[in-house]
């Protein structure tokens, strides 16, 4: 089992890729980029300069983005990483209500998913990777070894992401985020620019009726039989 692989997970919001994506790169010993955290950062910078970032040009969204540095680090107490935008801990900001609500906008933008994507292709350099997203099995590995398209019920993916911020002491009304994860899926879904879709090659995970550990070992035996 030693032929580095890179693992790309796409799939609707919501669906508990980070989840898998995380088990998956920690089993492997592989790294971990979650392309959603990326979108949301850029969000949170041009939320919070209060750009109008509907009429910027490409000149002067590029120079944005040049003001913007997005990592990675791992957090100790919650066993995962943190993403961090110019040396600030972000993590728990770009998950609230104000990013969710402007990043599937925001992340249309061309010139913001060429930089997003370079630098995506970027980490993948040395495959062993695992990377969740959007466009991940389409447009930034496009020859990725093993392709995930993952899937489920809305009402189910809004009830566990209401649990999840709930367990985070975050009260958020169900309704609320059934409207939130549908608007993202549609709006990921029909933008111009890399729309979210299944690549034809990816294998399709419907875990509406599955627990986590169940579809690690479902993905463990799809990853064993690439690197074999
Ligand atoms: O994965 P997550 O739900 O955190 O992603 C937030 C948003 O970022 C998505 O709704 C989507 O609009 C955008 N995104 C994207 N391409 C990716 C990853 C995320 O457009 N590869």
């Amino acid at each position: 089992m030693t032929k580095p692989i890179i693992i790309a997970i796409d799939g609707y919001s919501s669906c508990g890729k980070s989840t898998i994506a995380k088990a998956l790169a920690k089993r492997l010993n592989y790294a971990y980029v979650d392309t959603g955290a990326m979108y949301r950062a850029v969000s949170l910078y041009i939320l919070r300069a209060q750009l109008d970032w509907k009429n910027l040009s490409e000149e002067e969204l590029d120079q944005t983005l040049d003001q913007i540095h997005i990592s990675f680090h791992f957090n100790e107490e919650s066993q995962s990483s943190d993403t961090y935008l110019n040396g600030e801990n972000i993590e728990e900001e770009i998950r609230g209500k104000q990013v969710s609500e402007s990043v599937s906008e925001i992340s249309q933008l061309k010139t913001i998913r060429k930089r997003m994507v370079s630098l995506q292709q970027e980490a993948g350099l040395n495959k062993k990777m695992v990377m969740d997203g959007r466009d991940i099995g389409t447009k930034v590995f496009p020859n990725a070894e093993l392709k995930l398209f993952m899937t489920a019920d809305p009402k189910i993916r809004a009830k566990r992401r209401y649990d999840e911020l709930k367990a985070n002491g975050k009260e958020l009304n169900l309704e609320e985020i059934e409207n939130n994860l549908e608007k993202r899926d549609y709006n990921d879904t029909h933008r111009e620019e890399n729309p979210l879709r299944k690549a034809t090659d990816a294998i399709k995970l419907d875990n509406s009726y599955m627990n986590q550990e169940e579809q690690l070992s479902w993905v463990l035996q799809l990853v064993e039989d690439k690197l074999v």
